[in-house]
């Protein structure tokens, strides 16, 4: 299996997985990418997943659909284009012989899924999160449609996830993510670590992604929202955010002010 992020638009990715033969895209904002990339790497599109509504990660759908006849899956609870196989949580896809587990994730959107996949086989056979806009390495989808309770919830569900599922967001922020990760925790020396290592692959052009779990667990604030060191400058933000949610709504609020 070749696992392939193909930049689109602003910062989006594309994911591409294939077997040398068929291929699945995660979240087409855009056809062009794909078609260039099907071309390129000479296999077929099977299967368009998609994770939510937002048009960056929906527009390349009907006109792939139309060219290529792939099969579209999408979350059950969201406006999509048509016509698509609606998921729930704990539904399960099969695409090019592999299983993908759908996880119902809300708070960007209210209707957001995930898909995990655990039975990749290969030289690098560890298991896939395709988690559209709710977890990004170092940070967290913008709460559009939900309560900071859901995504706590739905990031607390991903953290769970073995530390070696590659984590395939679909934007390039994890630059922006990881200064304001700093800021909340000055001390983490794996944070330090990792924004050296960003640095250096977006300085050659490359991806910081996929990330791992294990990694996101040892950098990303919001999976971390019960560090002693992450609940002290919460609340030098914010004097009043005092449970795990708390902490959690003050983090979320205080990034949105945060450039
Ligand atoms: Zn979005
Ligand atoms: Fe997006």
């Amino acid at each position: 299996m070749k696992l392939i992020p193909l930049p689109a638009l602003n910062d989006n990715y594309i994911w591409m997985l294939h077997d040398g033969q068929n291929a699945l895209v995660v979240d087409p904002g855009d056809a062009q990418p794909v078609l260039e990339a099907l071309q390129h790497e000479g296999v077929q599109l099977k299967g368009i997943l998609v994770t939510h509504h937002h048009p960056d990660h929906t527009a390349g759908v009907n006109l792939l659909r139309q060219i290529t006849g792939a099969q579209v899956f999408g979350p059950a609870r969201e406006t999509m284009p048509e016509p698509l196989q609606r998921l729930h949580g704990g539904d399960k896809v099969d695409l090019l012989g592999l299983e993908f587990q759908v996880m119902d994730v809300p708070g960007h959107t209210a209707g957001h899924i995930a898909y995990f996949c655990d039975s990749v086989a290969g030289a690098d056979a560890s298991p896939l999160l395709f988690c559209g806009d709710t977890l990004f390495s170092g940070g967290c989808g913008r709460l559009f449609e939900g309560t900071p309770a859901q995504m706590l919830a739905s990031l607390t569900q991903l953290s769970a996830l073995p530390d070696n599922t590659q984590v395939c967001c679909t934007h390039e922020y994890t630059q922006s993510n990881l200064k304001f990760a700093l800021e909340v925790e000055p001390d983490n020396l794996q944070l330090v670590d990792y924004q050296r290592h960003c640095q250096t692959l977006r300085a050659q052009g490359l991806p910081t992604l996929p990330s791992t779990i294990g990694q996101e667990r040892q950098i990303n604030p919001f999976l971390r929202s019960t560090q002693p060191t992450i609940m002290a400058s919460a609340r030098r933000f914010n004097a009043t955010s005092v449970d795990q949610n708390g902490v959690f709504a003050c983090l979320r609020l205080w990034k949105n002010q945060y450039t």
